[in-house]
C-alpha cells in the first residue's frame, strides 16, 4: 500500500500528525528527534531518536495486537512514520506502576524503586500548563473526561492487561518495567464509515490504545545492573541517553520472536 502524506494536523512534543490522502479514518504519525521533559520545560534532541521510538512503538503495538490488545497501529512508513487509526484522544494519561518512581515517589517521599503489592493504575489530566495534575476516577467522571463508570473500569482493566503483557515482554529482553503511561481515544464513526477500514470500528466504539509506547513513556531498568534505560537519563542528567535508547531498541528487536509470530499470523490470514 502506498501512503501519501496529506495536510498537517497537529504538532505534539515528540510527534507531528498529518492526514493521509484518501484515508480519512487514518493519520500519519511522524516521530521527531526532540526530547522533552517536565511538561516541555526541559528540551534537547539527538539524531535518530524519532526512528528509534517509532521502531520500539511499532514493535510493541504489533506485539500487543498479537496478544489481542487492539490498538491504533496499522503500518510503518519510511524510517520515522507510522500509519495509525485516527483517534480522538481523551485528556487522560493512564499510568501503571509496578514499583514507585517519579512523581508518586516524590509526592509521598518514598524511595524510588519501592515495590508495590500489586500494580497501581493512576489517571493524570493531560495539560502541560497545569503540570498534568492527578485525577481521581470520580473527578474523571465529574469533569466529563469519560462518559460513565463502565468507561473508567475499561481504562483500568485495559491498562492492567497491557501491563501484564509488557512486563513479560520487557523481562524477556532483560529489562524491568517500572512504570509507563498510556493514552486512549475513540474513532469517529462518520470518518470510519465508508472507508476501507470500516471493519475496524469496534461495535461498541470502545476506547482504543493510541499514542506511543517507547523509552519516552516507560521507565525501564536493566534487570542485572539496575541502570535506568529510559528518559530518566535525560530528566536526571545521567548522560548516555542515545546509547540507552539504542540498547533498549536492539534488545527488544533481538529477543522478541512473538512479533514475528503475529506477522506470520497476518500472512496466514491473507491466504
Ligand atoms: N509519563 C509520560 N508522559 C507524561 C508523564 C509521565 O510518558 O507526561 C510516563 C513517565 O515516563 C513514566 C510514567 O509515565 O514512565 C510515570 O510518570 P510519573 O507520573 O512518575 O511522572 P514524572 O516523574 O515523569 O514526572
Amino acid at each position: 500500500m502506498k501512503w501519501i502524506k496529506g495536510d498537517f494536523l497537529h504538532k505534539g512534543k515528540g510527534k507531528s500528525i498529518y492526514a493521509i490522502q484518501n484515508h480519512p479514518a487514518l493519520v500519519w504519525m511522524e516521530f521527531k528527534d526532540d526530547l522533552t521533559a517536565f511538561n516541555g520545560k526541559k528540551t534537547s534532541s539527538f539524531k535518530g531518536k524519532g526512528a528509534l521510538n517509532r521502531d520500539m512503538s511499532s514493535l510493541i503495538f504489533r506485539f500487543l495486537k498479537g496478544e489481542e490488545i487492539e490498538n491504533h497501529w496499522m503500518a510503518d512508513v519510511n524510517n520515522t512514520g507510522m500509519v495509525c487509526r485516527k483517534l480522538e484522544i481523551i485528556p487522560l494519561e493512564v499510568v501503571v506502576r509496578n514499583r514507585l518512581a517519579g512523581s508518586t515517589a516524590r509526592k509521598f517521599q518514598f524511595s524510588e524503586g519501592r515495590p508495590l503489592p500489586s500494580p497501581l493504575v493512576e489517571f493524570y489530566y493531560k495539560q502541560d500548563e497545569l503540570g498534568d495534575p492527578f485525577v481521581s476516577s470520580e473527578q474523571a467522571l465529574a469533569f466529563g473526561f469519560v462518559s460513565d463508570g463502565e468507561e473508567v473500569e475499561f481504562l483500568k482493566t485495559q491498562a492492567l492487561r497491557v501491563n501484564d503483557k509488557l512486563k513479560t515482554f520487557f523481562d524477556s529482553a532483560g529489562l524491568e518495567l517500572i512504570d509507563f503511561k498510556l493514552e486512549f481515544g475513540k474513532e469517529k464513526p462518520e470518518e470510519v464509515d465508508g472507508s476501507l477500514h470500516r471493519e475496524n470500528l469496534n461495535s461498541k466504539n470502545r476506547f482504543l490504545l493510541g499514542d506511543e509506547i517507547s523509552c519516552d513513556s516507560c521507565r525501564l531498568w536493566d534487570k542485572k545492573t539496575g541502570d535506568r534505560m529510559d528518559k530518566d537519563r535525560f530528566r536526571l542528567n545521567l548522560g548516555g541517553i542515545e546509547e540507552s535508547y539504542k540498547k533498549v531498541h536492539d534488545l527488544l528487536y533481538r529477543s522478541f520472536p512473538a512479533v514475528r509470530f503475529y506477522e506470520d499470523k497476518l500472512r496466514k490470514d491473507k491466504v
